[in-house]
């Protein structure tokens, strides 16, 4: 089964709104009709983002949300927030989330279930540290961030996620996962998908790959069979090179 690809960009805490607003003049120049692209501005260029691109079929989505609907948390940001300036798509698990903002797997399966509930589509991430790998633990450790963190959706409801796989031995390191390794662990996700939602779930999940994706390494990452495109976070910050990405995902 042939699953479109997606190259989604994490702006992080990058770009003013000058900057963004240059970025997605530029943005808006990328032809294609078969990926889906996606950029993930910060809060505070959310609104623009999303007016900028209305004709576009670039996607604005957030970094993050919280998992309660509103009240006394200062600093958050609401999912209904988020839906009033157009906004209906999240990351959520992002490894630094996971690493600075102390967001375990019971928090991001709360955030995961709200927003699916109160249809927002989401990109969970996993991923693992170097050490983790050094000592085996790799697949059992993206297993559970899985089951803990989206086995509790139900078949519908999984329909609404993208997986992001990140080692985070990859993430802004400029050293990325060979490919053996990134096929290995895109298939075992689609397996565990498999043995819990059946097949027609794991043919349609798409498993995207990120950790230091850059034009002169896309092409041979996105043509791995599992891999589904990417969560692009430096290269996302220039026109030139997440063109360069989103075109080699057009193949
Ligand atoms: C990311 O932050 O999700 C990421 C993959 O970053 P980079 O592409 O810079 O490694």
């Amino acid at each position: 089964m042939k699953r479109k690809k997606i190259v989604a960009g994490n702006w992080k805490m990058n770009m003013t709104l000058d900057e963004s607003v240059n970025l997605i003049n530029e943005l808006k120049q990328i032809s294609t009709n078969d990926v889906d692209i996606k950029i993930a501005p910060s809060f505070t260029n959310l609104n623009k983002a999303v007016s900028l691109l209305d004709s576009s079929k670039i996607e604005v989505i957030g970094q993050n949300v919280h998992s309660e609907q509103r009240g006394a948390f200062t600093g958050e940001i609401s999912i209904e927030m988020l839906k009033s300036v157009g906004v209906y798509s999240i990351i959520i698990g992002h490894s630094e989330r996971r690493k600075y903002f102390n967001e375990n797997d019971s928090i991001l399966s709360k955030k995961a279930k709200m927003a699916i509930d109160n249809s927002l589509n989401i990109i969970f991430c996993i991923g693992e540290e170097l050490s983790e790998r050094e000592k085996g633990n790799h697949f059992e450790l993206i297993k559970n961030q899985i089951i803990n963190g989206l086995f509790g959706l139900d078949k519908d409801q999984i329909k609404n996620v993208v997986v992001a796989y990140e080692p985070v031995w990859a993430i802004g390191t400029g050293k990325t996962a060979e490919n053996y390794q990134i096929q290995e662990m895109h298939e075992f996700i689609r397996k565990l998908f498999n043995d819990k939602y059946g097949s027609d779930i794991s043919h349609q999940i798409r498993i995207l790959y990120g950790g230091s994706v850059k034009p002169n390494n896309a092409e041979e990452i996105f043509s791995l069979n599992d891999v589904d495109g990417g969560l692009i976070g430096g290269a996302s910050l220039n026109f030139s090179d997440f063109n360069a990405i989103v075109q080699a995902a057009n193949g």
